[in-house]
């Protein structure tokens, strides 16, 4: 795998493959949106110690993601076993060997027409998708990303399309704060999962939903 770049006016490809997985504290001091009211930071406090890490490198990280602090010390985790690593690996294969067959290499490695080929989406979920880049003023790149992590969504559930739940999904794994809004729609989706989606109007039917969702981790393999 290659990445460009230039020295001077020469072109220059770099290889390169790795996979960078990276956290953050919400703000200075850590506890911003913690229960426990302990950030005293203000607005450009946190501004400014976001803005240590400039756009076009978020633009590039995929799956951004908000963990908040446990409630519980973890010994003392009474309720069921979470999913273990184990069957976690197993899914994340499943994904990977669906990838492999298709197309002989990761989503994460399409482009050009093999891209628009495995990645293709319906006219709503475009319209989905435009909407999201012009709120939130994603660029061409974000969006191609985000085709791929649908796609993968979808092969994680060995969907053989990309449907609205996984562009959606997709979208609201960019710079997770912008996104909230559509985090809030997905969760709503999610709930209302087994109802058929037609339309762009889908949000709103699946914002009266009040069953319960889950979260299931995800693998990371963008570029
Ligand atoms: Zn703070």
């Amino acid at each position: 795998m290659t990445a460009r770049g230039q020295i001077g006016t020469a072109p220059l490809d770099f290889l390169t493959r790795f996979q960078l997985v990276a956290a953050m504290n919400p703000c200075p001091c850590g506890h911003l949106g913690d229960e426990s009211g302990l950030c005293h930071c203000s607005a450009e406090q946190v501004s400014r110690y976001r803005g240590r890490i400039s756009g076009p490198l978020l633009d590039r990280i995929d799956l951004h993601l908000e963990v908040s602090r446990p409630r519980e010390f973890p010994l003392q985790h009474d309720g069921p076993a979470p999913e273990s690593s184990a069957s976690v690996r197993a899914r994340v294969l499943a994904a990977r060997d669906i990838q492999d067959q298709r197309a002989g290499k990761t989503n994460a490695q399409l482009d050009g027409l093999v891209l628009k080929q495995f990645c293709r989406i319906s006219a709503a979920d475009r319209k989905l998708l435009l909407q999201a880049s012009k709120q939130h003023a994603l660029s061409p790149r974000a969006c191609i990303r985000i085709l791929k992590v649908a796609r993968t969504l979808a092969d994680l559930e060995c969907a053989a399309d990309i449907n609205t739940a996984h562009v959606a999904e997709a979208i609201s794994y960019r710079n997770c704060r912008a996104m909230r809004a559509f985090q809030v729609t997905l969760l709503s989706l999610r709930a209302c999962r087994n109802t058929s989606i037609t339309s762009p109007s889908w949000s709103t039917a699946c914002h009266k939903s009040k069953r319960t969702t889950d979260l299931r981790p995800i693998i990371i393999q963008q570029r």
